[in-house]
């Protein structure tokens, strides 16, 4: 930065900021020609520079113009704020991917509070751009030298990690990502051994019941105290977020935790891992209901499988979970081929609580054969919106359920009926929905 900077004002930005701010690419790509000086220019006081004001006002034409003349993507204002940092607060999506295609680095600490742009977007929630570093990260050469895991975890001047901001500012849905890139649950803003908050008595704190209900399927303890004694329940109470208090009350039933020690689990595609974080969802809001109405008689309520089809109701006998014989057969455990409902399967994974301080755990085998688990994977689902195919659907359809049914009663499904059931769903696959036919590839794959 030139010394003469600090003796040049706004006044003599030739209107090069205003032009920046409004998105006037025309006008600012005159000035520049005119003197590309100004590439460099920066406001009186804040040291804001072009770039800066660019990303934190969304104008994705204007960066790309600067970038593209070879501005650094990392020019640091006064509190040492990068543009990305800036865009991510922002919640700029298209000037975040930009500024990191440009090779923006995502380890700068501001001086406010010792933040980097990870911090920003969780703590103002911009789930799009939490999700766009994060996937950057784990290419970028931070995860080669600092590691991943590490970056995920990184503390901020009072030891926050980006899961502490989100939780303390309601942000449910960066909780989750942060959770499921391996935000560690019970990390405490203390540092060398001293007692601080965890993520969830910030929660507490500011009072989400979706953000406490993401940190307790993830196995956070409600009884960590914090720096004055206080375990999270305590927290919720004394800012008066009493269904908050009532989940984190000691007393009151633990529910599942998400099972992400087990290898298949951390192995699961994105279909089942969305079908069993459903089913974790729905049974631990089953209990809430309990707890919420304090503990008595509550109506037994549809929601259980709310979140599956409509079609549920005219789903034939056939179709049922041979263990609970109440919700329809999602999940297919292989290599054994034994299937069963979300529910059900998630219940087995749970039953040995796995605790993310204690390291092993016995992972659980077939229900039906006692084989171990190498993978879970989402049954191929056959949908009849199809008027003229109906017929023809309905008869393949009622086939593979005679097969799933004898398959489960049968201990170990032989091979030919797997080959069979695979050629079936590769064929109907064709012609029905896209899905299908996504799913019918991965059971080639998984065979
Ligand atoms: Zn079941
Ligand atoms: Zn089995």
């Amino acid at each position: 930065m030139g010394q003469n900077l600090s003796c040049r004002g706004t006044n003599h930005d030739h209107g090069l900021f205003t032009a920046v701010q409004q998105g006037n690419l025309q006008a600012v790509t005159s000035l520049l020609q005119q003197d590309p000086s100004l590439f460099h220019q920066t406001t009186l006081y804040d040291r804001f520079s072009p770039l800066h004001i660019a990303a934190t006002n969304g104008q994705i034409e204007i960066l790309s113009r600067l970038l593209h003349g070879s501005v650094n993507p990392d020019v640091l204002n006064r509190q040492k704020q990068t543009p990305l940092m800036l865009a991510a607060m922002h919640g700029r999506i298209a000037c975040v991917e930009k500024l990191l295609e440009a090779g923006a680095n995502v380890l700068m600490f501001d001086t406010v509070n010792g933040r980097t742009c990870l911090h920003y977007a969780a703590y103002y929630g911009h789930f799009s751009c939490l999700q766009a570093i994060l996937s950057s990260a784990q290419s970028s050469s931070v995860a080669a030298s600092w590691g991943f895991v590490r970056f995920v975890n990184v503390r901020d001047g009072k030891g926050a990690t980006p899961l502490h901001l989100a939780a303390r500012q309601r942000r449910p849905e960066c909780v989750h990502i942060l959770l499921d890139s391996g935000a560690l649950v019970c990390a405490s803003t203390g540092r060398y051994g001293y007692p601080g908050s965890t993520p969830l008595h910030l929660a507490a704190r500011g009072g989400s019941l979706d953000c406490i209900r993401e940190l307790l399927a993830w196995g956070a303890d409600r009884l960590q105290r914090d720096s004055s004694g206080q375990i999270p329940y305590m927290v919720a109470m004394k800012h008066r977020h009493g269904s908050c208090a009532s989940l984190l009350n000691p007393t009151s039933a633990e529910p599942l935790v998400w099972p992400s020690p087990l290898k298949f689990i951390s192995e699961l595609n994105a279909d089942a891992k969305a079908l069993l974080e459903q089913a974790l969802m729905d049974a631990n809001k089953e209990r809430e209901k309990n707890i919420l109405k304090g503990g008595g008689y509550s109506l037994p309520s549809p929601s259980h499988s709310a979140c599956l089809d409509d079609n549920i109701s005219e789903v034939s006998e056939s179709e049922l979970c041979c263990i609970c014989f109440e919700q329809v057969c999602t999940i297919e455990v292989q290599n054994c081929g034994h299937q069963m409902c979300a529910q059900c399967t998630l219940a087995l994974c749970c039953y040995n609580k796995p605790n993310p301080t204690t390291a092993s755990i016995t992972p659980p085998v077939c229900p039906f054969c006692r084989s171990n688990i190498s993978r879970l994977m989402v049954i191929t689902k056959i949908e009849t919106h199809d008027e003229t195919d109906q017929d023809n659907i309905d008869t393949n359809s009622s086939k593979t359920n005679k097969l799933r049914k004898l398959r489960n009663l049968n201990d170990g499904g032989s091979s030919s009926f797997k080959g069979l059931s695979s050629v079936s769903f590769g064929k109907l696959g064709v012609r029905s929905s896209g899905r299908v036919a996504d799913d019918s590839i991965m059971v080639k794959e998984g065979n």
